[in-house]
């Protein structure tokens, strides 16, 4: 699954070729994604120009004057950027094409991924209002994490991959992050102490920092053969069961919390 550092990066590659350009027209090869494409979408886009491209969690914003176009890649779904008049594959369900003489397609295999369309304020869609924070902003610190966990009597990776109490930190940011400052999944949120949450707030700003600035090197939007997938980042514990720790050299362990996997290392995380 794309996750948030997939989802930046994705913006920070195609965001300089939108801003600025108009759009001149739709093409829906395929309206059946998690939810149906907007019918009017086609409509409501042309003759928009992108005033911005931003990102609320996971989901990536395309400002226009009349609304916002708001995307999720789902498990699958990646955006690139072609030259007009480039056919469409099997798995490429929308064309968005820009005066540039550039189109930004969506391909996504699984159809997991979503469009919806907003003419109010986007960051008060219901999809992202409810939303924490985001993970990279300064509104995200130990401190916020300290007094959000007072109480929580729930496991540390489930609370920190709750999206109300912080946007888009997924399983395998997650596990890294923990296992940066030697926390073990399981452990309840409520007894943090405060500068444990200073170093988890931390911990989670640096994986996800250093998964973006892997990504942006590795990745070109405008080249085909780029599909998006997991940045080659170093995981330390994340889908390494019985592989040694990197730190200590003893195996990782895979636990469950309750539909989902974790992974620790037994002897640096307590
Ligand atoms: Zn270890």
């Amino acid at each position: 699954m794309p996750e948030l550092p997939e989802v930046e990066v994705t913006r920070l590659g195609i965001a300089s070729h939108l801003i600025g350009t108009k759009v001149v027209g739709v093409s829906v090869h395929s309206a059946k994604l998690r939810s149906l494409v907007p019918a009017e979408l086609s409509t409501l886009l042309a003759g928009q120009k992108i005033q911005s491209v931003e990102r609320r969690g996971k989901y990536l914003i395309v400002r226009c004057p009349a609304g916002s176009l708001l995307l999720h890649l789902g498990m699958t779904g990646h955006l690139r950027l072609v030259p007009a008049g480039r056919s469409a594959g099997p798995h490429d369900h929308l064309d968005i094409h820009l005066s540039s003489g550039i189109v930004l397609r969506l391909n996504d295999v699984r159809r997991f991924g979503s469009i919806h369309w907003t003419s109010s304020e986007p960051l008060q869609h219901k999809l992202l209002a409810g939303m924490g924070p985001e993970p990279l902003s300064d509104a995200f610190t130990g401190e916020y994490l300290y007094q959000r966990s007072r109480g929580r009597k729930v496991a540390l990776q489930r609370f920190i991959m709750d999206g109300h109490v912080v946007a888009g930190v997924g399983n395998i940011y997650a596990a890294e992050s923990l296992f940066r400052c030697g926390l073990l999944p399981i452990t309840l949120a409520a007894a943090l102490s405060h500068t444990q949450c200073v170093q988890l707030a931390g911990a989670i700003k640096e994986v996800l920092a250093l998964s973006i600035a892997t990504g942006e090197r590795a990745m070109d939007f405008c080249r085909d053969e780029d599909k998006l997938a997991y940045f080659a980042q170093t995981l330390c514990v994340y889908d390494r069961e019985g592989e040694p720790c990197r730190r200590c050299g003893a195996a990782v362990k895979r636990g469950r919390l309750g539909n989902r996997s974790t992974f620790y290392c037994p002897a640096c995380q307590h």
